[in-house]
């Protein structure tokens, strides 16, 4: 947390349930309240609705606000000039999820579910104000086929957009798949290489708004943090090294590949994992 505590000197966060509002301190006492709730994304756009008729799972999406803001003042009596925020949507596809992640007007799209996604994906831009237009990243967190298995349908649907994932499962996924390292940014999220799973298997993390997409590094059931499934992953030492690199880092909110968000407390859940694999 010591970048949310760093930004906290001057902007104290206050989650509201869904509404999230950034409320600015200034020097002399004044408090400046900036409120998202126009922003918030709609819950029960698109819960339940079976748009994978291909493969017969109920799509859905559910929404969560993170909230990112920049320390833009120079003193600590100038007024904030930019209070961004990272928002989030989830996209169930049964087994697998995918995201949704907006900054600004700006969208990246973080895997892409199994074949036949597009629609759902599009419900969770629709739940964000946003249109597939305005997707400008699609970042994969690894080459297995329910992550990239809508990737031509979105690339097709996203004039603008340019596709991401880790370079040694880059170059195995068709279709044109820009790398990225361990340590490079992209939309403002850090690049964690979190190899394993796959060779070029990346998580990204978002350091102030405190989210990591974790991908297929690290799992979720029951409320509890798991690493990889030994049967779909290349190499279980890899993988039990990359958890260890996420318990290094520090984030409250942690979405999966597989399973349900953990939206408090999540680099805590993530230690006590790392901690049974040493
Ligand atoms: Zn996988």
């Amino acid at each position: 947390m010591a970048e949310l505590q760093r930004v906290n000197r001057r902007l104290f966060l206050s989650d509201m349930g869904r509404r999230t509002m950034a409320i600015a301190v200034l020097g002399s006492g004044v408090l400046a309240a900036c409120s998202s709730d126009g922003a918030i994304a709609v819950d029960d756009a698109a819960t339940g609705t079976d748009t994978t008729s291909t493969t017969g799972t109920d799509a859905g999406t559910t929404s969560t606000d993170s909230t990112t803001s920049t320390d833009t003042g120079s003193t600590d009596t100038a007024a904030p000039t930019e209070v961004s925020q990272l928002r989030w949507e989830r996209v169930e596809l049964g087994f697998v999820s995918a995201y949704v992640l907006a900054r600004g007007s700006e969208i990246a799209i973080v895997d892409t579910g199994v074949d036949g996604s597009a629609p759902a994906i599009q419900q969770g831009l629709e739940a964000l104000g946003a249109t597939w237009s305005d997707v400008n990243n699609v970042i994969l967190t690894h080459l297995h086929g329910d992550h990239v298995g809508s990737l031509g349908q979105v690339l097709d649907l996203s004039p603008n957009a340019t596709a991401w994932a880790g370079r040694a499962d880059a170059e195995e996924i068709s279709g044109d798949v820009e790398a990225l390292d361990d340590g490079d940014e992209i939309f403002g999220l850090q690049v964690i290489g979190t190899p394993g799973h796959t060779p070029g298997h990346i998580s990204v993390l978002d350091p102030v708004a405190g989210l990591l997409v974790a991908g297929d590094a690290i799992n979720e059931e029951g409320g509890m943090v798991l690493g990889p499934n030994p049967r779909f992953s290349n190499d279980m030492t890899q993988a039990n090294a990359s958890v260890q690199r996420l318990a290094e880092r520090a984030y409250e909110t942690v979405v999966f590949g597989h399973g349900n968000p953990i939206e408090t407390g999540g680099s805590d859940a993530v230690v006590a994992l790392a901690q049974t694999l040493s």
